[in-house]
């Protein structure tokens, strides 16, 4: 049986020191025993769960960095939209591929071990279904298996340009399918990971504004035939015009719509949720549901503040993603929801904590929980029946001298500590060691062909 002793992991209830854990040939965490002597076990030092990454469109990493040049009149989330449409539009599926691998060893090694891919790349470049309608959501699992990534896989659906059924624009081609294609595209890509250990599939009707009411209750109402705890994900209030147009609408803003009309619980995950009013934040929180916020990508597109504090203090619950993938690391994005209120409220520790908490563990914590909800896969956590999904820090490393326990996290989330995670293991295998991922120079080459071919 596969065992690992760790000197000190945190665990569900805190900081353990001589910790054997052992786990099964699928990845399941069998046993997690403190205060034992290694014996014959491999030795590692400080270990950690893996974070998991509840956002992410994996395209969009072989743009970042193309989009920082001023426009003739003033850059938002819509022009820079209008630049990802053009990026988009020549991808085939080979490039596809090789993005997201890059990509996910990347995340690997920051320590994402798992992420949920909200995969919107249906159709080809003219906007035709490949004869396999699967074909592009087949080569981000397969990106996934290279890297050795968990994944949630997360086909999108997308029918409308506005909200009311406004018709699709040119740009949005590659994105559309009928309710029906994409159920049954869900039921082939159920049906090709049932009973995996690594991949789970799911559902994102991607926002109110491009899946009228009638196609998302029928997507989830087929959802609900095949698997009825899979989780389903929707973009929700990222942009004010978007609440602008959603009230024109409906008279609602979009989470109080989605609040009043879905009920979402435990297995939905509404992403940004920027402009929530306090009301929202309360109903949000309340919910069960996961906020996915992903701070680099929201300062990067000039979304707006998550009203983070209010939030919490409602005992929400929030996970964090990449989304456009300008930052990958788990740490910078936790770091960045913290300080974005620094900077706005001109105070520190602004996350709700008891005196003397560790603003860096609370904030690595109720990621791991709410991440592990919003990919509804057993991770996040160091205890039997979850996967063996962790991060060994190296506690010699000048990042980390002199650190233990909490303070661990906390140089991991503010101080730079990333540059110590040593080893990376998911699913009970290590897929990283030393820093090194044994693909990364074959997937690193494949993506920088890609990227020639795209230029
Ligand atoms: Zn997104």
């Amino acid at each position: 049986m596969p065992t690992l002793f760790a000197e000190t992991a945190l665990l569900p209830d805190g900081w353990a020191e001589h910790v054997r854990i052992d786990w099964d040939a699928a990845g399941t965490i069998l046993s997690v025993k403190p205060g034992l002597a290694p014996g014959s076990a491999e030795r590692a030092d400080a270990i950690l769960p893996g974070m998991a990454n509840l956002h992410c469109h994996a395209f969009q990493r072989a743009m970042a960095g193309l989009t920082e040049r001023a426009g003739p009149e003033g850059d938002d989330f819509w022009s820079w939209r209008e630049v990802m449409y053009r990026f988009l539009a020549a991808l085939d599926p080979d490039q596809v591929e090789a993005i997201a691998a890059q990509l996910y060893v990347e995340m690997l090694k920051s320590g994402t071990t798992a992420v949920a891919e909200f995969h919107y790349l249906h159709n080809d470049p003219a906007g035709r279904p490949y004869a396999d309608r699967a074909e592009l959501a087949t080569r981000i699992a397969a990106a996934a298996g290279a890297a050795g990534i968990r994944l949630t896989l997360l086909p999108v659906l997308y029918q409308s340009s506005n909200f009311g059924g406004a018709a699709p624009t040119q740009g949005q081609r590659r994105f559309l399918m009928t309710t029906d294609a994409f159920n049954a595209l869900v039921q082939t890509l159920v049906a090709a990971h049932r009973g995996s250990h690594t991949i789970r599939v799911g559902i994102a009707p991607h926002s109110l504004r491009a899946v009228p009411p009638a196609a998302l209750a029928e997507a989830k109402a087929a959802l609900d035939r095949l698997d009825s705890t899979a989780p389903i994900h929707i973009h929700a209030a990222e942009q004010t015009k978007e609440v602008e147009d959603c009230v024109a609408w409906s008279g609602r803003r979009p989470v109080e719509w989605l609040l009043d009309e879905l009920k979402p619980d435990r297995r939905w995950a509404l992403i940004h949720c920027t402009h929530m009013t306090p009301d929202e934040t309360r109903r949000l929180a309340a919910s069960g549901a996961v906020a996915g916020l992903c701070p680099t990508t929201e300062a990067d597109l000039g979304d707006g503040f998550f009203p983070l504090i209010g939030y919490l203090a409602a005992n929400g619950r929030f996970g964090i993603g990449s989304d456009s993938n300008v930052g990958i690391a788990p740490a910078e994005e936790l770091r960045w929801l913290e300080y974005g209120h620094r900077l706005n409220r001109r105070k520190r520790n602004l996350v709700p904590a008891e005196a003397g908490q560790s603003i860096g563990a609370k904030l690595w914590r109720a990621a791991l929980a709410g991440g592990a909800q919003a990919l509804a896969q057993p991770i996040g956590a160091i205890a039997p029946g979850s996967r063996a999904d962790f991060l060994a820090l190296d506690r010699n490393h000048p990042a980390l001298a002199g650190r233990a326990n909490d303070f661990l996290l906390d140089a991991l989330v503010f101080a730079g500590g990333t540059a110590a995670i040593r080893h990376v293991m998911v699913g009970g295998r290590w897929v990283v060691r030393d820093g090194r991922h044994p693909g990364e120079e074959r997937i690193a080459e494949n993506y920088r062909a890609a990227i020639r071919r795209l230029a």
